[in-house]
């Protein structure tokens, strides 16, 4: 399968999962873009599309809550933080004019 057709199937996958977790994409389509691609070679190199942003340590179990979308593994975090760690989606109550001021919270 093509780069292309992979990410818009991720994109179409994560759209369903994540809406039902109450966030959407953000709305910086580059950024987007720029990570569903990171995903799809991660997912070519490691078998799995593990976060772009989060370090693979080679403990199965912990690696597998980096698998996108990992919201339900680190929701109490990204709740706080109104996205989730890379800034590929937001929580779907954020307004417009509030979401490039969203930041990582360690
Ligand atoms: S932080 Fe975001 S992009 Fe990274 S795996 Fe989790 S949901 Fe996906």
């Amino acid at each position: 399968m093509s780069t292309s057709s992979r990410k818009e199937k991720f994109r179409k996958w994560y759209g369903e999962v994540v809406d039902k977790l109450g966030y959407r994409f953000s709305r910086d389509e580059e950024l987007v873009e720029f990570l569903l691609e990171q995903e799809v070679q991660i997912e070519k190199k490691y078998g799995s599309p593990y976060c772009p942003c989060q370090a693979i340590i080679g403990d199965r179990a912990r690696d597998m809550k980096i698998v996108c979308p990992c919201i339900p593994f680190h929701r109490e975090q990204f709740d706080k933080m109104k996205r989730c760690w890379c800034g590929l989606f937001v929580r779907k109550d954020v307004p417009e004019h509030e979401e490039s001021s969203l930041q990582q919270i360690p």
